[in-house]
């Protein structure tokens, strides 16, 4: 039976997430084209797509959003928005973690092709979680090599902010604004650390 917290959880997000973050989205088997139906598998303990004809099974699972916070002395690099969702706003470069590639590596890949930035990779900085749109965010704190950074096709511009010039009221999404605020109060602190988050 299906706990009702997940029931619960299922009916708010229909309401209010866009289409890919949608449970139940999943409508025709991927291995060969049938219909699915949702229906709890023997020995599980929620609701799978399952194909209605070959009868695989097809999870849904959390996807993994990669990025960097650059830095150049005290200043960060953001990248302005040229796509949606947010279009427009500020972001940190992050993406989606491609298969074949390590989260460090996804990481660097992102910053590169959202900021044309060169960077050394430095620790693992912030862990986010996103249950709601079910995501996990990881960012790493990254050294500018040079200020050579120039926007790729999924950005506007790119430019370097002090605390005190970040466009707080203008920033993407609340991943980002948690990972900033967490290195900008590290810095004054004068020590980085790494900061697990559940962002409702
Ligand atoms: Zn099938």
């Amino acid at each position: 039976m299906m706990p009702w917290r997940l029931l619960r959880y299922r009916d708010e997000a229909t309401a209010t997430l866009p289409p890919m973050y949608t449970p139940r989205s999943i409508r025709h088997c991927k291995l060969c084209g049938a219909p699915t139906e949702y229906q709890v598998p023997a020995g599980d303990n929620r609701e799978r797509a399952v194909c209605s004809v070959c009868k695989s099974v097809h999870y849904e699972n959390p996807l993994n959003v990669v990025g960097t916070v650059p830095a150049w002395d005290d200043q960060v690099l953001l990248c302005r928005r040229n796509i949606e969702p947010r279009y427009g706003f500020w972001t940190l470069p992050a993406g989606f973690m491609e298969l074949g590639e390590t989260s460090a590596e996804g990481a660097q890949r992102e910053t590169i092709e959202e900021a044309g930035a060169h960077i050394e990779l430095l620790d693992l900085f912030t862990v986010l979680n996103v249950v709601r749109v079910g995501q996990l965010h990881l960012y790493y704190r990254a050294r500018l090599l040079d200020t050579e950074f120039a926007p790729g096709p999924e950005s506007i511009e790119v430019q370097l902010f002090r605390e005190e010039q970040i466009p707080w009221d203008e920033i993407a999404f609340r991943t980002v604004r948690e990972t900033l605020k967490c290195y900008f109060a590290d810095r004054r602190r004068g020590g980085f650390e790494i900061h697990c988050t559940d962002i409702a």
